[in-house]
């Protein structure tokens, strides 16, 4: 399909969804205590951010949002990819993690960018080193946060001797 080239729609409406998700993000504030928090920082871009996220007992983040500032690609890729895990799981959330910087590299295939949502629309970055790490900041984040918080309960429940 881009074989030759990026289809010109496709492409505009790549660059409307994020100039909206930048100009106009959902989940830019502070969730405030009782959130997992980490910050997030690009310095080769000057992007910084901090990543909160809620989850309930059964794994579902039940809430997320980001502060900070940044490129538009930083911001609005992490405002996607809270329009997307918000109500999932935190594996559901890592697994799309996963296929986000999958495409970033460039080796994601249709079905892929299918569950990526609107975050598809970042794809063109794979042809763009350069803004590589504004696109994966986020991701990166949660990642890094989800992983820890689980190293921490994995090692919390061994100490109890479970
Ligand atoms: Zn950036």
């Amino acid at each position: 399909m881009y074989e030759n080239g990026w289809d010109m729609e496709t492409k505009e409406l790549y660059r409307e969804i994020l100039n909206e998700h930048n100009l106009n993000p959902s989940h830019k504030k502070d969730l405030g205590d009782g959130a997992l928090r980490l910050n997030g920082v690009n310095p080769s871009c000057g992007d910084d951010i901090t990543l909160t996220l809620k989850i309930g007992d059964d794994k579902i983040i039940t809430d997320g949002a980001f502060t900070g500032s940044g490129c538009a690609v930083s911001q609005a890729s992490a405002d996607m990819m809270l329009d997307l895990i918000i109500g999932k799981t935190t594996d559901e959330a890592l697994r799309l993690g996963a296929i986000f910087i999958k495409m970033i590299q460039g080796e994601a295939a249709p079905a892929d960018l299918e569950e990526l949502d609107e975050a598809a629309a970042l794809q063109d970055i794979a042809r763009m080193p350069a803004r590589v790490k504004c696109a994966v900041l986020g991701w990166r984040t949660m990642k890094e946060m989800l992983e820890t918080s689980q190293i921490n309960k994995r090692s919390a429940s061994a100490h109890c001797g479970v």
